[in-house]
């Protein structure tokens, strides 16, 4: 079967397209045939070493970690953290599948909510429980996640101030529903303006080192920092005084927490899409590539010029 693997950290190529025959699936494993990959971030993490995969014995790694696709019965269903998901088959460990729930919805509109939008509803709904007419703050508010994120907390009643790279892309943010919207440069004057200088009550920030220091002065008292991804790296090692003076927190929460159960998996994803179906969450369909193309997939995802999701279709030539 057509799949990629990785033999080396590294830039988009070291992603290589190849052939391999699939071990048989072992007792707890399924073999489940791929009809959509995801391409996420954590799969640029992976290839560049910064979560580093085996590779010292010279067989490489597979890599992609969701998707959706069918068992052998004919069953459709979905998987949020599985190596291997650049591929036409994938052996599945049981626990790891879960069943779609029924919808309308086809599988390039189903993508966007399984890690981003799984993501976006445990932010709001979990790692901080927002509430009604309170203040966030959101980076990379035009990605992927970000959008969706902005939706889900405008739903659930808090003001948003979106941050992004350019002034464009502040402006799709704003067009999602955020309050005010900005370039990064602008953060200060946007949460002095929108909080009288009293500060929010949450960041949501998926950068990280790069404007780390600067969302967190943005903070309230007893302000709630999520830091729940690195795109321009980790942060530094953090002197935990620093949160003394405001009583700050920070969470550094990970999907697989709020989605370790298949009942959550399912409630998660029955909210999102009834939201879908509802017309209530805007997002744009998933940009496809085949497996050969994996290598622009990635400089897509990392060029900061996207919005959206990005898959892999396995089948396509
Ligand atoms: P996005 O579509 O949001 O792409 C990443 C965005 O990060 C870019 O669009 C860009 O927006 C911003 N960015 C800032 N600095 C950089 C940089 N140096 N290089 C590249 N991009 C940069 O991706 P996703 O929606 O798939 O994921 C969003 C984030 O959520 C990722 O960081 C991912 O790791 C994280 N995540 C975390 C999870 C968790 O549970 N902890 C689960 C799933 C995703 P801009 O140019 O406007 O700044």
């Amino acid at each position: 079967m057509k799949s990629v693997r990785i033999f080396s950290h590294g830039g988009a190529d070291v992603l290589t397209p190849i052939d391999l025959e699939l071990p048989p699936p072992s007792k707890e494993q399924v073999r489940v045939k791929i009809e959509l990959a995801g391409v996420n971030f954590i799969d640029v993490y992976h290839r560049r070493g910064q979560y580093p995969l085996h590779l010292s014995d010279g067989t490489g790694s597979g890599i992609g970690i969701e998707g959706i696709g069918r068992t052998p019965d004919g069953h459709r269903i979905f998987w949020l953290n599985a190596l291997g998901s650049y591929a036409q088959e994938i052996n599945l460990f049981a626990k790891d599948i879960t069943a779609l729930p029924k919808t309308s919805l086809a599988n390039e509109e189903i993508l966007p909510l399984l890690c981003q939008g799984l993501t976006a509803h445990y932010l709001v709904d979990s790692a901080f429980r927002v509430e009604q007419g309170q203040w966030a703050l959101v980076t990379a508010a035009a990605g992927g996640v970000g959008l969706l994120l902005t939706q889900l907390l405008k739903i659930r009643g808090a003001n948003v101030i979106a941050l992004a790279s350019t002034s464009k892309r502040a402006v799709l943010a704003k067009e999602h529903g955020a309050d005010l919207a900005g370039t990064y440069r602008e953060l200060e004057e946007l949460t002095a303006k929108a909080t009288g200088g009293a500060g929010v009550d949450v960041v949501f920030d998926s950068v990280g080192k790069d404007y780390f220091d600067i969302c967190l002065s943005s903070l309230t008292s007893s302000g709630m920092y999520v830091l729940y991804g690195a795109a321009s790296g980790p942060v530094p090692p953090f002197d935990l005084m620093r949160l003394n003076s405001k009583s700050l927190a920070i969470r550094r929460p990970t999907l697989a927490t709020y989605t370790a159960t298949e009942a959550e998996r399912i409630r998660r994803l029955t909210d999102l899409i009834t939201l879908a179906e509802g017309k209530l969450l805007r997002y744009p369909r998933t940009k496809i590539f085949s497996l050969s193309e994996v290598k622009s997939a990635h400089q897509l995802i990392e060029s900061r010029s996207y919005t959206g999701k990005i898959g892999i279709d396995p089948w396509k030539i």
